[in-house]
């Protein structure tokens, strides 16, 4: 190995996928010489599954990254559909920006024209570049040392780092902020495998089912097929791992309307998975270097969006912090305010997804809000909004509205009273502790 001079850039991104080649695509089109360094060669794949709500599908539109992105085929889906038992929730969504579908995308083609969107905008995008060290000058980040395609070590200069590597983010860890102040144990667990989909009627349609603590989804994505997610509870975890293949498809066969969904469909890749996630946020701004995307907030795939939030926050970033780069305290304040900014949108939506990912069955509460919602397209439609980012959870679950739940479902024949209550004022005391947690965020963003 030989080492080579230091190169002089304005910003460094460190990872190239959702939130690297956003930022990296901001800072191009702001005119600034930006470097996106990735270990991966693209197109590659990674752990993850792949929906975008409207909302994602927006975010993708305000990078420039939409046309080559729906170019892959994917079908787009306008309707989302919950259902529970004999409940089904079904409805469109609000537009944002004029778009009105969901859509999944392959991770390997999605990546792909991510980075060749971030290339297009001006951004150097070097793959197979191993990021290992940080370098420091005048207590500041001020560049990082890498390995490069051909196992040169080689370092790079910018007054401005960005971790866009993903939960296991190695700038984390070297700027000491691997530790999140904010962190919950994810009570689910993800498999997943992709199904030959022989069913045209439901090609336009996101679908969640449950079934006792059990949750699956079937999402049609690009080359005809359907991507099916399974979300069992975390202590289901070890011994679906023991037998993948078995325990996916009892678990299918345990949630009917999923097996109904998938009559006809035909498994066509092995099963892949995910286990004891942590959703979290870590700090994410510091003298001249910043966490975008996993690598500094990180939330339950159960209401998928982390994609959504690493492109748009990417962006953001990106945006504010290009005008000043020149100028360390301007830019240490804008990077402070860009995280506040992100930590005061998703805390709320961090919460709600901390909710769903519990791992439990569906509570009669929650059983009466779908059953109010089967009745009510409006409602219906709020609530797919609260996944496509255009209501919160609290617009939807009003003080009013949970209310009048509570008492439909303290009323309604059959359901255990003394339970019902329990979990009333269990899910109150949560939304009273969640409440008190955004008050002080948003008081201080709204005070700026
Ligand atoms: C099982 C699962 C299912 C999910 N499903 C969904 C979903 O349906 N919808 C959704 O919106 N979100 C979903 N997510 C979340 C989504 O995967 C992430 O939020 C998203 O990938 C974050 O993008 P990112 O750019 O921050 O990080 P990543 O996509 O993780 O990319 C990080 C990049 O950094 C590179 N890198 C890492 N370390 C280094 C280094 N030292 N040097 C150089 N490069 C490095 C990696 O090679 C990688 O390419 C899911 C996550 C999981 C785990």
């Amino acid at each position: 190995m030989t080492a080579r001079t230091a190169e002089h850039v304005d910003a460094i991104v460190v990872g190239a996928r959702c939130a690297g080649s956003a930022a990296g695509a901001a800072f191009a089109g702001a005119g600034r010489r930006v470097v996106v360094l990735d270990r991966a060669g693209f197109p590659s794949d990674t752990i993850s599954t792949h929906l975008l709500w409207p909302g994602g599908v927006a975010e993708l539109q305000a990078l420039g990254a939409l046309e080559r992105v729906a170019a892959l085929g994917a079908p787009p889906l306008p309707r989302g559909l919950g259902g529970a038992g004999d409940l089904t929730v079904c409805g469109d969504y609000t537009p944002v920006d004029g778009i009105g579908h969901a859509l999944c995308v392959r991770r390997p083609g999605l990546d792909a024209a991510l980075v060749a969107t971030a290339r297009a905008a001006g951004a150097e995008v070097r793959e197979r570049c191993h990021v290992t060290d940080l370098i420091h000058a005048g207590g500041r980040v001020a560049g990082v040392r890498y390995r490069d395609a051909d196992d040169r070590e080689c370092e790079l200069r910018a007054p401005l780092v960005v971790g866009a590597d993903g939960r296991r983010s190695t700038v984390a860890r070297l700027a000491g902020a691997e530790r999140p102040y904010r962190a919950r144990a994810s009570g689910r667990a993800c498999f997943y495998a992709y199904w030959e989909d022989g069913r045209p009627q439901w090609r336009a349609t996101a679908a969640q089912w449950r079934a006792g603590p059990e949750l699956g989804t079937a999402f049609p994505c690009d080359g005809g097929l359907a991507l099916v997610l399974l979300q069992p509870p975390q202590s289901r975890a070890a011994q679906l791992r023991r037998d993948p293949a078995r325990g996916y498809a009892q678990t299918v066969a345990a949630i009917p309307g999923l097996a109904a969904r998938l009559d006809g469909c035909r498994q066509a890749s092995k099963v892949r998975s995910a286990t004891g996630l942590v959703s979290y946020f870590r700090r994410s701004a510091g003298p001249g270097w910043a966490l975008a995307g996993d690598a500094g907030h990180f939330k339950d795939p159960v209401t998928a969006q982390g994609i959504r939030d690493a492109l748009r926050y990417g962006r953001r970033l990106a945006q504010v912090a290009a005008p000043v780069l020149e100028d360390p305290g301007a830019l240490d304040a804008a990077l402070r305010a860009w995280e506040r900014e992100r930590e005061c949108d998703c805390l709320e939506i961090y919460q709600w997804t901390n909710l769903l990912a519990r791992g439990e069955p569906m509570s009669p509460l929650e059983l009466e809000l779908y059953r109010m919602a089967q009745a009510d397209p409006q409602l219906a439609r709020r609530m797919l909004d609260v996944f496509s980012r255009t209501a919160r959870p609290s617009d939807v679950l009003t003080a009013r509205r949970a209310a009048r739940v509570a008492a439909r479902a303290l009323r309604r024949r059959g359901n255990d009273r003394m339970v019902t209550a329990t979990r009333a004022a269990q899910d109150l005391a949560t939304a009273v502790r969640d409440w008190r947690e955004r008050r002080p965020i948003r008081a201080a963003r709204a005070a700026r």
